[in-house]
């Protein structure tokens, strides 16, 4: 795992001004936060540091506002929600650098919270400007990134600052670390990984990364068509990108080599309309699917095999869902793949970790988001870490 520096490793810090990266883009809707899942992800990092007497300045992006000030990106917005959040007031600073910044960073005291503007309101933030990224530096001691989130972005917060002060993983990012080592980094073997959802396309590094890595690689959702039909089966009317079955014959080679298993179904649900619990719905197996049907979840048979190769594992690491899951019953196969496996963590024989958009909320359908050992929030950063690829966040915090 990469070799970074935690809040443990803090010496005294009353009256240091920490300053901290933190993922605040809450989804809103008529200006109120809808999810407060972030928000609450990091509130143990400021917590503690405003417990061990740091002024604590929150750094955050909110939106794209493409280097422009828009009030509708303020993060004054989410000053209040934060403040409930942790139970504290937050001092709302409507600048990042400049004297503001540093007149309003000076009337903190210990144990004080406050929260900078969006720093995408300056272009240097994604440009990763060093000047910019200085002008914020000189008004902190220490710095903090607990947005894994934002990890997979080289920005001004997300990576520059790092090397310009003492750099420090928060908890959440640690936690995340931690979960992510444990499921690929270094993990228990067998390790089983899950890929599924829509396309092939969106996860082609994610797939060509885990073939040499995972003993077990189960292929489900639409991208298994693809799959299925470059090994010649008819996959009628089926979301499949047939341009790509070269590809997916390429990736199982690969996998044959590392000496991974590739599972693709052998039965599955089929319709020949796509709707809710629609009168042409039935499972067949995968050689008999009609040229006017599509393939829309994994078969119960099929599932139950899966489910006897996760027996045999200890590690699991899941993006995509099986099936259509939005759509009854094509939610079946996702959601009985998702309780064994919460089954298995609770039972204590794996260690599962998941992450994805449609993961997170087909896991939270299936009733196991507490049932599993992690589940990323991060989307971009989760994806990039499953391709393998470093991130430039977390490299910062190591160099
Ligand atoms: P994630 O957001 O977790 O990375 P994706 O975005 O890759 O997942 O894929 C999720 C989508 O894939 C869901 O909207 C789901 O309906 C769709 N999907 C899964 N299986 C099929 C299928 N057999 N046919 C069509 N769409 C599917
Ligand atoms: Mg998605």
């Amino acid at each position: 795992m990469a070799n970074f520096k935690t809040l443990d490793d803090l010496g005294d810090v009353t009256g240091k001004v920490a300053l901290v990266r933190v993922d605040l883009n809450l989804p809103m809707a008529d200006g109120r936060a809808t999810d407060l899942t972030r928000a609450l992800a990091v509130k143990p990092t400021i917590l503690e540091l405003a417990e061990k007497g740091a002024k604590v300045v929150l750094l955050a992006h909110f939106g794209r506002p493409k280097g422009e000030r828009h009030s509708t990106m303020s993060l004054s917005l989410i000053q209040g929600e934060q403040e409930r959040v942790i139970g504290k007031e937050v001092m709302f600073i409507p600048e990042v650098q400049g004297p503001v910044a540093a007149q309003a960073i000076g009337i903190l005291r210990a144990g004080d919270v406050g929260m900078l503007e969006n720093t995408r309101f300056w272009p240097g933030e994604e440009a990763n400007d060093p000047e910019f990224a200085k002008g914020i530096a000189t008004n902190g001691d220490f710095y903090v990134n607990d947005a894994f989130s934002a990890a997979h972005r080289a920005h001004a917060t997300t990576e520059g600052l790092a090397h310009l002060l003492p750099a420090y993983a928060g908890r959440a990012l640690e936690k995340e670390l931690t979960a992510l080592d444990a499921a690929l980094g270094n993990p228990e073997t067998p390790v089983a990984a899950v890929v599924g959802g829509a396309k092939v396309s969106t996860k082609l590094a994610v797939l060509q990364n885990l073939v040499s890595k995972v003993q077990h690689l189960i292929i489900g959702g639409g991208m298994a068509n693809t799959f299925l039909a470059a090994r010649g089966v008819d996959v009628g009317k089926s979301l499949c990108e047939h341009d790509l079955t070269g590809t997916a014959e390429e990736i199982m080679e690969a996998a044959d080599a590392a000496g991974c298993t590739v599972h693709l179904p052998y039965d599955v649900v089929v319709a020949k309309e796509f709707a809710a619990n629609p009168p042409s719905l039935r499972t067949c197996n995968v050689h008999e699917v009609a040229p006017d049907e599509m393939i829309l979840d994994v078969g119960p048979q099929a599932v139950e095999a899966l489910g006897d190769v996760l027996k045999t594992c200890r590690t699991l690491v899941w993006n995509g869902p099986m099936g259509a899951f939005e759509t009854p019953p094509f939610d079946a196969a996702t959601v009985a793949l998702a309780r064994t496996a919460a089954a298995l963590t609770v039972e204590g024989s794996l260690v599962s970790v998941a992450g994805g958009g449609d993961t997170v909320a087909a896991l939270a359908h299936a009733g196991v988001t507490d049932d599993v050992t992690y589940i990323s929030t991060a989307g971009g950063a989760f994806l990039e870490w499953m391709e393998g690829k470093e991130l430039p966040g977390v490299a910062a915090l190591s160099a």
